[in-house]
């Protein structure tokens, strides 16, 4: 017997325009460099999108320091290419969502303002299918390897990054993140040592520089630190240095990494392309959802490239067991509380849930605590 297919539609969306503040302050290297403020919390542009067979969909997007109004301003006039669609053809509804906006270019903000509809709809999709997504997306792993990074920022003295580096440790994870970058470059070669010398010499370090060097720096603390065998070093240039990335990639034993800020899928797959990288570090919702993500992870797979998607760990999770190769989940609790369900940490690898759908859901009471504006469609 041959099974018909029942067309679905979209009836109904909510938009939830949130700011979700963070427990500390937090400095990266852009701070300490005097061009951007101290991190307070995360604006996030959250989607219910309601279809006719009484399925909803939960996706979202964020953005740090600003530009999350403009988000959900734009989110508000894309909601008419959707309503009344399929939810299931995703592809096709991100085309209109991004001819919709055409104008605006092929990246930045119209990306990241589609991730909240695409996610939604791969949720929608998985729940469709009964499936939890990393299964509907392929899955190859049941756990992932995670790090910290919110331990290593340089708000904290190393001496408060080692102590809290052990409690993580202990507590199962696999790795620390440091943050380098500092206007002295003797300070992060300090902090590095240091951080090595502590933990000894098994336990993944990750570097990230937050792109405030310039090529002779980046060759030169590389060099100096080759010998506390960091697992990488992330954003040591501008984020579209590419040619700079190359030299250091062929040049430095240390594994060059970069990709958060690109926003742009086709800037992704530049680097790939060049073997500019060891590692590529995407971030769904700043480069349009998982529809473009997917793309990503073909192209590093067919360059056997390690993947470290960047922060969101409940939407990068089930994505990263999707990828055949080695990767890792960045471990960053900044909006762990937004959802009714916590990731799972265990001998240094993320447990991937097996709840049907992304796997994680909004607290509502959460979502109307962080909530700054709200429009519903119906
Ligand atoms: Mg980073």
């Amino acid at each position: 017997m041959t099974l018909a297919y029942t067309k679905e539609s979209i009836t109904g969306i909510t938009l939830h325009y949130l700011f979700v503040p963070l427990p500390h302050t937090l400095s990266d290297a852009k701070v300490l460099q005097g061009k951007q403020k101290a991190l307070d919390g995360v604006f996030m542009t959250c989607t219910e999108i309601r279809t006719s067979e009484g399925r909803t969909g939960e996706g979202y997007t964020y953005a740090l320091r600003a530009g999350g109004r403009s988000q959900y301003e734009l989110a508000k006039e894309l909601v008419p290419t959707l309503m009344g669609e399929d939810p299931n053809q995703i592809g096709y509804l991100w085309d209109r969502m991004h001819w919709a906006a055409n104008t605006l270019g092929e990246n930045g903000l119209i990306n990241q303002t589609i991730s909240a509809f695409d996610t939604a709809l791969w949720d929608l999709k998985a729940k469709r299918a009964r499936l939890p997504l990393s299964h509907l997306l392929g899955c190859f792993h049941d756990r992932v390897g995670c790090y910290n990074t919110t331990a290593g920022y340089l708000t904290f003295p190393i001496e408060d990054v080692v102590k809290k580096a052990r409690e993580l440790l202990n507590a199962g994870m696999g790795g620390i993140k440091l943050k380098v970058g500092q206007p002295d470059a003797e300070a992060d070669i300090y902090r590095v040592r240091t951080l090595r010398k502590e933990l000894g010499p098994k336990v993944p370090i990750m570097l990230d520089a937050n792109q405030q060097w310039d090529l002779q720096t980046a060759l030169e603390v590389g060099k100096a630190i080759e010998d506390c065998h960091p697992t990488w070093l992330e954003e040591p240039l501008n984020a579209y240095d590419i040619e700079g990335h190359r030299e250091l990639t062929h040049t430095l034993q240390i594994p060059i990494g970069t990709g958060e800020m690109l926003s742009a899928p086709s800037d992704l797959l530049r680097y790939i392309d060049a073997s500019a990288v060891n590692l590529i570090m995407p971030d769904a919702p700043r480069i349009g959802g998982i529809t473009p993500f997917l793309k990503v992870l073909d192209r590093a797979r067919e360059k056997h490239l390690m993947v470290a998607p960047h922060f969101v760990m409940e939407m990068h999770l089930p994505l990263a067991a999707a990828y055949s190769g080695k990767v890792w989940v960045e471990h960053i609790d900044w909006l762990e509380t937004l959802f009714r369900e916590s990731v799972t940490i265990r001998n240094g690898a993320m447990m991937v849930p097996d709840r049907i759908g992304s796997g994680f859901t909004f607290s509502q009471e959460k979502l109307a605590e962080y909530r700054l504006d709200r429009t519903v469609f119906e």
